[in-house]
């Protein structure tokens, strides 16, 4: 903390991409009410603790602290690799599916380069896109709240070096369909990469889905990006992966931040694919929950997109931050896009319970579409 509050007049330049990236927001912390509870729904965190046995796990590896952790995240890697059943070579832990995904940008776009994703999706791409210095090709999801792969198509261009497909999509909910993304593939140049974004993948219960570890055996110019952030309780962590085929995985390494997943984090992730059985459980819980959730909003008019993730979508156009003010006046924080609609994670049986009595009074019969 300076002594004197008198402004330093700074004359260092910063890079001009940085001008029009906007800052990540972070979904907000509901507000106190003194005696009464409290809901985070903002940012689809899993309500659960982490799984039995990742405490113990993380406890011990944080008493080795003094020590670098294992920059290759070998062992992690080598399970990952027989749970997917692809090359230990093909897997890239990160610090989260972000940090693979920011690696991943980093190591494939020059300036100017072109890349292609629907919207409105992951807030973090217009971020990470516009700090490579390439530009976003933003497509508008259809009118179901879905991918528009055939307007996706006709997106790509001589610039275009990534697709980012975000399955199911955040914030909207649903899941691209396996035929339709096998048929997109068909007209995307081989040069160009397409990411499959599966940050939700374990919550995902349409059969039609596209999974993307098939799509990447067939095509070498496909990845995909998990996280131990949702379904596994560990976004606090910062630990996920991607699966890319060599030497489009040996780029990526490159980019990373030395040391960036911690000893911590990295036990913590073994721990938990340990846990398998556990998660199932948790997972059939939420998931049960969100078809409790849908069924009970749809019942009080609202017209819900497919939800495939932990959270569900609520189309409220212009009415979005007055509503969202009301839930925060309930206890329940949401994540709110204005003028677009709110994001409501799934979280215990008592928080949606709470969110389902308090957008009773606002319930809208529209669309996606506003
Ligand atoms: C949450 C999320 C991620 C990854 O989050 P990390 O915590 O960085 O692993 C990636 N993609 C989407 C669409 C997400 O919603």
């Amino acid at each position: 903390m300076s002594e004197v509050d008198i402004p330093m007049s700074v004359n260092v330049p910063t890079r001009a991409a940085l001008k029009s990236i906007p800052a990540y927001k972070p979904g907000s912390a509901p507000q106190a009410r003194p005696g009464a509870p409290a809901y985070k729904m903002s940012s689809n965190e899993n309500p659960y603790p982490p799984l039995p046995g990742v405490l113990d796990r993380a406890q011990a590896a944080a008493a080795q602290a003094n020590r670098y952790p294992d920059m290759f995240s070998t062992a992690l890697i080598e399970r990952l690799a027989v749970e997917c059943g692809v090359p230990a070579d093909d897997v890239i832990i990160g610090t989260g599916s972000s940090g693979v995904l920011q690696q991943t940008l980093l190591a494939l776009c020059e300036a100017d380069d072109e890349v292609v994703y629907a919207w409105r999706s992951f807030e973090a791409y217009p971020i990470m896109v516009g700090l490579t210095g390439a530009r976003s090709v933003q497509v508008p999801l259809d009118d179901h709240a879905r991918h528009d792969l055939a307007a996706m198509a006709a997106a790509i261009g001589p610039r275009t070096r990534v697709i980012l497909v975000c399955t199911p999509n955040n914030p909207t909910g649903p899941a691209v369909s396996r035929d339709a993304m096998v048929d997109f593939l068909d007209t995307v140049p081989e040069d160009v990469l397409v990411v499959v974004d599966e940050a939700y993948h374990e919550f995902v219960r349409d059969p039609d889905a596209v999974h993307g570890i098939d799509l990447y055996r067939d095509h070498p110019n496909v990845m995909v990006m998990r996280t131990f952030s949702k379904a596994y309780g560990l976004a606090g962590l910062r630990v996920g992966y991607g699966v890319a085929h060599a030497p489009i995985s040996t780029a990526i390494r490159k980019t990373a931040v030395p040391f960036g997943v911690n000893h911590i984090a990295h036990e913590a992730a073994l721990a938990s694919l340990d846990a398998a059985d556990a998660l199932n459980i948790r997972v059939g819980h939420l998931t049960a929950e969100r078809s409790r959730v849908v069924t009970a909003l749809t019942d009080q008019g609202w017209n819900l997109p497919d939800a495939q993730g932990n959270f569900v979508w609520l189309a409220t156009g212009e009415r979005t931050d007055a509503i969202a003010a009301a839930l925060g006046q309930e206890g329940i924080s949401v994540r709110a896009f204005s003028g677009e609609g709110i994001r409501c994670s799934i979280d215990s049986a008592e928080a949606n319970d709470a969110l389902i009595a308090a957008l009773e009074p606002h319930v809208s019969r529209r669309g996606y579409r506003h």
